[in-house]
């Protein structure tokens, strides 16, 4: 049977052995054209609003192909949802999440079962209803790259209509807040650097300092520094090297002042 919906298991930084689950169409749909993104540009054609909904409904096969892959790795640590664009444009995310849950629960695990994950870029997470299906996974993963309105603009580049970044620096708060205790959420800030003088990266001490202080009003449990692996969208950008992740997360830990906030690069 080919697979539709599902990529892996592959070794993952974050997330250890994970399996992903791919809820869009096979052509990158998002709300975002980050300048680092793997996936290549987002076109004018795949760069759509916030507002925008998806209705892809899970069929049968989904099932078939969770099954067929999950009964061969019980070490599996995470089913992780996201790999096409952003999965929370698909307005019935929760009916492949409920389809996850049942075949995890099915099935023998060698130690803890895998946790049911989801990639969000957090544009949409203003939208009450887009939180509600977010807030039922149990690891979810938000994404923020800057903490000034500028650097947002320059490295995620938002779809004009995306509000701006206090509107969805906000919306993350909310979902924290509203999340089950037993839920956890990770922020995820890609860190990276350019080539072009005139095109500044977010890896500037004004964004970092800000970024910090904004982690540490949205209190999460995790905070991930990362930096580009693979090929990116926009030739002029590059990844950081470890002494600077480590700085940057030296700096955040300084800043945020909160054990209970896990603080790692990768
Ligand atoms: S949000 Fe993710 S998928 Fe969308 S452009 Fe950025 S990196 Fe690519």
């Amino acid at each position: 049977m080919p697979r539709e919906y599902t990529y892996g298991p592959f070794q993952s930084r974050r997330l250890k052995l994970s399996l992903g689950v791919d809820v869009l169409s096979k052509i990158k749909i998002c709300t975002y054209n980050c300048a680092y993104c793997e996936l290549g540009i987002t076109s004018k054609d795949q760069l759509v609003s916030p507002e925008h909904r998806i209705n892809i409904k899970p069929t049968i096969n989904f099932q078939k192909e969770l099954l067929s892959i999950l009964k061969y790795v019980p070490h599996l640590n995470s089913i992780t949802f996201g790999y096409n664009g952003e999965p929370t444009l698909n307005i019935n995310l929760l009916d492949f999440l409920k389809i996850a849950i049942k075949v995890r629960n099915r099935l023998n695990w060698t130690e803890s079962k895998p946790k049911l994950t989801l990639f969000t870029n957090s544009s949409k997470l203003y939208l009450d209803e887009v939180r509600e299906r977010v807030k039922q996974f149990e690891l979810v993963l938000a994404k923020l790259d800057a903490a000034t309105e500028e650097d947002f603009k320059r490295t995620n580049c938002p779809h004009k209509d995306t509000p701006n970044l206090k509107t969805i620096i906000n919306s993350i708060i909310k979902l924290r807040k509203e999340m089950p205790i037993d839920h956890k959420l990770a922020i995820q800030c890609l860190i990276y650097n350019s080539y072009k003088k005139e095109f500044v990266s977010n890896n500037n001490p004004e964004n970092i300092e800000k970024l910090a202080y904004t982690i540490k009003k949205i209190k999460p449990d995790f905070v991930q520094v990362y930096s580009i692996a693979r090929i990116p969208a926009q030739y002029f950008v590059f990844a950081i090297d470890q002494d600077r992740k480590k700085e940057i997360v030296e700096k955040f830990k300084e800043i945020i002042k909160n054990e209970d906030i896990k603080i790692n690069y990768y």
